[in-house]
């Protein structure tokens, strides 16, 4: 006879660790199991963390979580080669008792919401892969194989939080490939500076943080975006472009995109004289809405990455694991708890509140960014850039001229850019996207 187990979680990134500790905290027996060699082993990147999702699942995570910056000012660049035009807001009111987002570096992170999750009673497996389901006559999953235990591991749920791969999904046959167009490759470094020439730089105090998030020309043309969070005693820099536009492109490189942004006037001063000590490189889930798979199915549920679950406008990706994560815990919690079983009907409980919460909204709101840049992608990424920033130059410099001659001089290089036509077809596309 085999251990059984209520449930067994696949992944101990954010969503799995939610999905794990919710159950557990509901008197679940759980098993966890993560490839890497502790939670977070694979996941070395800085992050900003929303403290909303984690506050429901652990509310005084502040007192013990390994927090980098509160973060009370952001930064929206549009790039030339030369400079940027962007939007900043900074508020004082983000200095509050229990801040909203915090830059974290996620190797800690994850380990520490890893050790909260053993703390409560979940059973993890490190070192070990899930290598494919284990299904019944009827084709319910009743247990997963993994690399180490050639008899598998037995219980009523198998919980798939294990990233945007979805490896272990794909290969039972619950969802297909990933398409190229539906995923980001993104690559960053940490940059390593003391604490007072980052506070300097970016005029702050305290644990303050700053985020800025870029697009434009640094991209040569391709979807995708820049990046540079503070941390402590580091600035996480990288740049993401969509897996198609590298293959589409032919010649750019993650690695060339990223020194570009390093270089770039606007942000090598920011960077000057510190120590690089990590260079990671991860894909990021952003066909958005329509690249949803199938979410449950007799004996399993999809949590997080592997949901496909981020709003690539917004940067929130950890935010939407981890109340995925908590909503299936619930939800199998509530199944198992009445004596019930996780067949698909009971699970559609799961699909059904994240249509109710933030999660499916969001993903539904911006359902045409994806589809709006596949077809005007380069315009967006190089050629408003291009003219937003030429255009403030015209409205800044004070050269003799009438501001109505400059006025007239901004319509006309956007319409010679994009012709009328083409410009109000563009904020037609952005206004329907946008909805
Ligand atoms: P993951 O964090 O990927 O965790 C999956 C885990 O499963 C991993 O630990 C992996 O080792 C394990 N695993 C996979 N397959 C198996 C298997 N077969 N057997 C055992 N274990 C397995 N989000 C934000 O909210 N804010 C940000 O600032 C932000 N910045 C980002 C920057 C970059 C460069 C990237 C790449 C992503 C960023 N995201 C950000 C997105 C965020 O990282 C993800 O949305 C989030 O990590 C998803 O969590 P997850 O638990 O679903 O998946």
């Amino acid at each position: 006879t085999h251990e059984h187990f209520d449930a067994i979680v696949v992944g101990a990134g954010p969503s799995g660790n939610a999905a794990a500790y919710t159950m557990a905290q509901r008197g679940l027996k759980v098993l966890q199991i993560e490839r890497g060699e502790y939670a977070g082993s694979k996941n070395v990147q800085g992050a900003i963390l929303y403290s909303d999702a984690l506050e429901k699942i652990i509310p005084d995570f502040r007192d013990e979580a390994p927090l980098e910056r509160h973060v009370i000012e952001q930064r929206i660049w549009m790039m030339d080669d030369a400079g940027h035009t962007g939007m900043h807001h900074r508020s004082d009111d983000y200095n509050e008792d229990r801040p909203n987002r915090y830059t974290i570096i996620r190797a800690q992170f994850d380990k520490w919401f890893n050790r909260c999750v053993r703390e409560i009673g979940v059973t993890v497996l490190f070192e070990t892969t899930v290598t494919s389901l284990i299904t019944d006559e009827n084709k319910r999953v009743i247990g997963v194989q993994t690399d180490r235990d050639g008899n598998g591991i037995f219980a009523d749920v198998v919980v798939l939080a294990e990233g945007v791969n979805g490896l272990v999904g794909q290969r039972s046959g619950l969802r297909r490939e990933l398409r190229p167009e539906d995923v980001a490759l993104a690559v960053k470094e940490m940059h390593f500076l003391p604490q007072e020439v980052i506070d300097a730089r970016f005029n702050l105090k305290g644990e303050e943080g700053v985020v800025i998030e870029a697009m434009g020309t640094i991209t040569d043309g391709m979807v995708g975006t820049a990046f540079l969070y503070t941390n402590r005693e580091s600035i996480s820099v990288g740049v993401g472009c969509l897996v198609s536009e590298f293959a589409k492109s032919g010649e750019a490189t993650p690695h060339g995109i990223l020194d570009r942004f390093k270089n770039h006037p606007s942000i090598k001063a920011l960077l000057e004289g510190s120590e690089i000590k990590e260079y990671a490189a991860h894909l990021i889930p952003e066909g958005g809405f329509r690249a949803v798979p199938e979410l449950v199915g007799d004996g399993w549920i999809v949590v997080g990455d592997a949901g496909h679950f981020v709003n690539a406008v917004h940067r929130e990706g950890s935010n939407l694991a981890m109340t995925t994560g908590r909503l299936a815990g619930e939800v199998v919690a509530n199944i198992l708890g009445s004596c019930m079983t996780c067949t698909r009907d009971n699970l559609q409980t799961y699909v059904r509140q994240l249509e109710d919460s933030f999660v499916m909204k969001d993903m539904k709101k911006y359902k045409n960014v994806p589809r709006m840049l596949e077809q005007g992608g380069r315009h967006i990424m190089d050629l408003y850039p291009r003219l937003l920033n030429r255009s403030a130059q015209t409205w800044f410099r004070v050269d003799g001229k009438d501001k109505k001659s400059k006025e007239s001089d901004i319509l006309r290089s956007a319409r010679q850019a994009r012709g009328l036509t083409g410009l109000l077809g563009d904020a037609f596309k952005l206004a329907r996207a946008w909805r």
